[in-house]
Formats: C-alpha cells, sequence, structure tokens
C-alpha cells in the first residue's frame, strides 16, 4: 500500500493533495457512523500534502511515509492540538510540544490527518470508554472495533487513511487490528520512544502501527523506532530499515504453538481459523513444534494487578491544576479540589482502575498484590526464555473471540478483561507481537475477522515481520 502509493506519488499519477483530499472525502461519508476520530488537523495536512508535491516537483529525495494520510491516536501529544485521551479531563489539554514519534513521522512528511478515538487514559478492550462515544467496527457497524486503539483500526479498515499509530499496553493495537482485518504491531519494550505519549502503564507501553499490509507496518516502525534521550527506556539500537527484512521466506524457521493459548474460552470458530492458518505456515516450509509457556494461566491476574498500579500512579497528576479540568469547580480545600475535579474528569473504567491500583500499592498490600505480581511476571519471562530456546516465534490467536456486539461487555468488566487473555503477556515479558488477518468466521451473514499473534524474541521485530509477510503473500 505505502509503497505503491509512493511510486504513484513519484510518477506522478496521483499528488500529496489529492491523496489527502480523498482522505477527507472518506471521512466527509464514514466517519459521522464510524467515530474513528476525535479531531482533525485538516489545515496542517493540506499544507503538508502541499509541500510534498512541491519536493516532489523539485525532484527531491521524499521518504516512503511522505505524502501519505495518516492518523495518530490521541493519547500521542501533537503541538498546537488538542490531545484529549478520550477524557473528560483533558478535553481543552492543547499539547505544548510533540511527542518523538509524532516528531519522527512528521520529519518524514507524513500527512496527519486527525486524532483517533480510544478507550478513555486506553483503558478497555472496545473504544466504548471513550468520554466522547464509540468508535463502531468498519466491518460491521453493530459490533466492536476493539480497543483501545479502534479509532486507528477502524481508521485505517475504512480507508480514511492508509495507516495509523496506535499504542498498546495490554493488546490494544493488536486486538482492535484483530477484530477489524488489520495488521497491528506492538514492538518491544525498548523499541520505540514513548515520549509526549500519555502513560497508562509505564513499563508496559509501546507504540505501534495499525495498517493494512505487514511491510507497511516494518516500513512506520523503521521510521518510529530507535533510541531517544527523552526516553530513558528506550533501547540504544533499532534504527533499521525494517521493511527489508520482508523476504518472504520462512523455510526452516519453527513456530511453537503453545497449547496454553488452545484451551477453555477460545471460540471454536475461531480456533478452527486459526488451526487452518497454522497448517498454512507449514506448508510455507516452517516446522511446527508444540510448545509449552505454564504460567500462561496467571498473566491475566498479573497484567491486571501491576497495570491498575502503575495507572493510579500516573494518574495522580490530573489534579485540575496542571492540565486543565478544573473548569466549574469551586473548592474550598485541597481534598475538595481533587474529589471534584477526579470525581467529574474521570470515567467510571478509569475510577475503577485507579481504586484497584491504589488498593494493590497500598501498606499492608503491596507484598501482597505488586510485588508477587512482579516475581509472576519473572516466571512469565523465563516461560519465554524457555521457548525461545526450542522454536524461533510463537504463534497464538490474537483474541479469544471475533468482534462482539456494542454494548455486549460494558456491564461486565471481568467479561471485558477476558477479551485481553492472549496479548496482555506480550507486555508483561515485553516481546514483540504482531497481528495479522489469518481468516473470518461467518456470524448473521457478515465475515468477521480473525487475527493470528506471533510474537518473537525480545528485538527480533525484523523476524516476526518477515514471518507475517510470508504468510500474507502467500494467502
Ligand atoms: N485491553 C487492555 C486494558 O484494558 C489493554 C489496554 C491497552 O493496551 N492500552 O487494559
Amino acid at each position: 500500500m505505502i509503497r505503491d502509493l509512493h511510486e504513484k506519488l513519484l510518477n506522478g499519477d496521483v499528488t500529496a493533495v489529492e491523496l489527502t483530499n480523498r482522505a477527507f472525502d472518506v471521512i466527509d461519508q464514514k466517519d459521522e457512523e464510524l467515530h474513528a476520530f476525535l479531531s482533525f488537523t485538516k489545515e496542517q495536512a493540506m499544507r503538508k500534502a502541499a509541500d510534498v508535491d512541491v519536493k516532489i516537483k523539485n525532484g527531491e529525495k521524499i521518504d516512503l511515509l511522505a505524502g501519505i494520510p495518516c492518523a495518530v491516536k490521541d493519547n500521542i501529544c501533537m503541538t498546537g492540538t488538542v490531545t484529549t485521551a478520550a477524557s473528560k479531563m483533558l478535553e481543552d489539554y492543547i499539547a505544548p510540544y510533540d511527542a518523538t514519534v509524532a516528531t519522527r513521522i512528521k520529519e518524514n512528511d507524513a500527512v496527519i490527518v486527525g486524532k483517533t478515538n480510544l478507550d478513555e487514559f486506553a483503558c478497555g478492550s472496545t473504544t466504548e470508554n471513550s468520554a466522547y462515544g464509540p468508535t463502531k467496527n468498519p466491518v460491521d457497524p453493530t459490533r466492536v472495533p476493539g480497543g483501545t486503539s479502534g479509532g486507528s483500526a477502524a481508521a485505517v479498515v475504512s480507508d480514511e487513511v492508509v495507516w495509523a499509530l496506535g499504542t498498546d499496553t495490554g493488546g490494544s493495537i493488536r486486538q482492535p487490528a484483530s477484530f477489524c482485518g488489520a495488521v497491528g504491531l506492538k514492538p518491544t519494550y525498548g523499541r520505540v520512544s514513548r515520549y509526549g505519549v500519555i502513560a497508562m502503564g509505564s513499563s508496559l507501553d509501546q507504540v505501534g502501527a495499525i495498517t493494512k499490509t505487514v511491510e507497511d507496518a516494518a516500513i512506520v516502525l523503521s521510521r518510529i523506532a530507535g533510541h531517544d534521550p527523552m526516553d530513558a527506556t528506550s533501547a540504544t539500537s533499532g534504527e533499521k530499515p525494517y521493511e527489508d527484512y520482508c523476504i518472504g521466506d520462512i523455510k526452516g524457521a519453527k513456530i511453537g504453538i503453545p497449547k496454553e493459548y488452545l484451551g477453555d474460552g477460545l471460540d471454536d470458530q475461531v480456533r478452527d481459523v486459526f488451526m487452518q492458518s497454522v497448517e498454512k505456515f507449514k506448508l510455507l516450509g516452517a516446522e511446527i513444534v508444540d510448545i509449552s509457556l505454564p504460567h500462561t494461566e496467571y498473566a491475566l491476574a498479573t497484567y491486571y494487578i501491576i497495570m491498575p498500579s502503575e495507572l493510579s500512579s500516573n494518574l495522580a497528576r490530573y489534579d485540575g491544576i496542571r492540565f486543565g479540568g478544573a473548569e466549574g469547580v469551586d473548592p474550598k480545600t485541597v481534598l475538595e479540589q481533587y474529589m471534584e475535579v477526579r470525581g467529574k474528569g474521570f470515567g467510571p473504567e478509569v475510577k475503577r482502575r485507579i481504586m484497584l491500583g491504589t488498593y494493590t500499592l497500598s501498606a499492608g498490600y503491596y507484598d501482597a498484590y505488586y510485588k508477587k505480581a512482579q516475581k509472576v511476571r519473572a516466571l512469565l519471562r523465563k516461560d519465554f526464555e524457555n521457548a525461545f530456546t526450542k522454536v524461533n516465534y510463537v504463534f497464538t490467536p490474537t483474541a479469544p473471540e471475533v468482534a462482539f456486539k456494542l454494548g455486549a461487555k460494558c456491564d461486565d468488566p471481568l467479561k471485558m478483561y477476558l477479551s485481553d487473555i492472549y496479548t496482555v503477556t506480550a507486555n508483561l515479558v515485553g516481546v514483540p507481537g504482531l497481528s495479522i488477518p489469518v481468516g473470518t468466521v461467518s456470524c448473521d451473514g457478515v465475515q468477521l475477522p480473525v487475527g493470528g499473534q506471533l510474537m518473537g524474541k525480545w528485538f527480533d521485530e525484523e523476524g516476526i515481520l518477515n514471518a507475517g509477510y510470508t504468510y500474507e503473500i502467500n494467502t
């Protein structure tokens, strides 16, 4: 996709301004129903597109991303634009600086058309927790697009943009990609800078791309990866042309299928589609190995202790003083200020997690919950270290089910949390995860996408990208 459009731009078959106008036409037609976007940056987008057209006319070398319409999830800061994280708390917050990922794509002349919807502060699995209303799944608008990067996935799949940035703390890139039929890459923890990304769980958060093809995800990663002095957890290497590693051959690669990911809770039709995709990998020359990741059953509980602990600390900064949220509040004391601002600014799911996280970090419970969860996290990491002595990649369903109906799980947080069962582990242990479309299941006459998740060794994005690419071009 990106490469084809780039060629067309260079050949003069289309201009960047035309591509951008087209993107806004599709948005005009579709976004009232889908609600993939929270805000638009049309003026900057049109200016950028015109600049790219001038560069092309002058024969200047342009990047693959140049002139191509894209979108950015609204928990990523962009100078001068409202960045809400889909919360009422940040309704009027105008970011005073660019996140490093935003700087990098801007430097490559990407045309950013707007900011996409998410669950409030990236807490959720359906985008229904947005304070500004849910996004709908473009494949079937009666269903959720997944979350929390549901706006980014919907924008890509509905052709509003060519690609979009998302963030992933427990599956928020991969699961919506799976639900909408897109490709979603969560890089290794540390591969991409978190500077300027509104923090959810700081030891889990990563930025990545949602795209239509695996090569596009590789192209975007090449532009956003690499060390950033502004993020102390960013790795020191990583600026590579990831797309060059998509060679389309995985003969001899060992792909591990962990039995723990195929047990209770997995929808039968999703299991069938997934098993067919395993067969396809076999036909492509991969060796399929049955493996075990024995601590898998503790992953979700571990995540739902560590993530709220970190989230409750990160959200402590929203007190109505530095980031807005105090409009119309007239407190007499500091405590009143906190209670009023936070009481009206945060939605129910965010409050639930703040309470959970405050509890698990409090004196007397810290050892029993947070510290224990960190110990289990180390065991989960060992599971992966052991697995990677036997196999190159681990392959699982991305989610236990296909996109469900809007509203289906809103009243049952536990059921909602179970949608993350196959994705949270990659964040807990830090490995990269790539969700690729592997087929569809028929539901009420609609073909709903199923995603398969390839997990690789730490910093082996090129490996999973090549495996995903090989699958994609051969199916
Ligand atoms: N669905 C998960 C949660 O609710 C993941 C969120 C995310 O990755 N931001 O926490």
